[in-house]
């Protein structure tokens, strides 16, 4: 499937809810969930038949925006869980959640995981002492995530930083603000993990 490119607030539109694609803006009277909360396009205001089907595929498309995967990408990451013992949906998030991109966002290097990914990109990034450019790296308990010293100049990421406390840090992931420092304390729990998605529905999705 290719790569959206249209304007994201859309997305947010479609899912009924705020993902929080934009940084900032997401936090303001100007986004465009608190203006016009209905599906985007002509028919966004008319009556529409829910099927167990479309509720199912709204979860995954909700989730999948929310880090920004193409469903390819995301297809790869539900197989990863799926190969997992244990309950499939809580290893979903997991994965998702240590994706090197979404740490970057969580500790604050980030406004948004766009933004994140980014960063990653362009070799900013040291994950304990050495450069990663791989936004789907998955982090381990221990892993120390920082800022190379020489992009900590950066105005984006100084500015991402100071609005940080605002967002709030999870209690997996430990914050050394002036260092540029993060380290991860530990893999997150599904409690840990808060997203307004129902992860079932994407597993029964997957299983038809
Ligand atoms: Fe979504 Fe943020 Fe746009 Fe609001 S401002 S609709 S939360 S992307």
């Amino acid at each position: 499937m290719a790569k959206y490119k249209g304007p994201v607030c859309r997305l947010c539109r479609r899912e009924g809810e705020k993902l929080f694609l934009k940084g900032t803006r997401c936090m303001t009277e100007k986004c465009a969930i608190e203006r016009r909360s209905y599906p985007p396009g002509q028919h966004g205001q008319g009556r529409h038949r829910a099927s167990e089907y479309s509720a199912q595929l709204r979860e995954k498309q909700k989730l999948r925006r929310i880090y920004g995967l193409q469903e390819r990408q995301f297809r790869g990451v539900f197989g990863r869980a799926e190969r997992r013992t244990g309950i499939t949906g809580e290893h979903l998030l997991k994965l998702l959640e240590c994706r090197l991109d979404n740490v970057v966002y969580r500790l604050g290097f980030a406004s948004s995981r766009k933004e994140a990914r980014q960063i990653v990109n362009h070799g900013h990034l040291l994950v304990n002492g050495r450069k990663t450019d791989i936004p789907s790296y998955t982090v381990k308990a221990g892993d120390i995530v920082e800022v190379r010293p020489r992009s900590r100049e950066i105005l984006s990421i100084q500015s991402a930083l100071e609005a940080v406390e605002g967002r709030g840090i999870p209690a997996w992931l430990e914050l050394d603000q002036a260092a540029f420092k993060g380290t991860v304390r530990g893999i997150p729990t599904k409690e840990e993990i808060v997203l307004p998605v129902n992860e079932q529905l994407i597993v029964e999705l997957y299983s038809r």
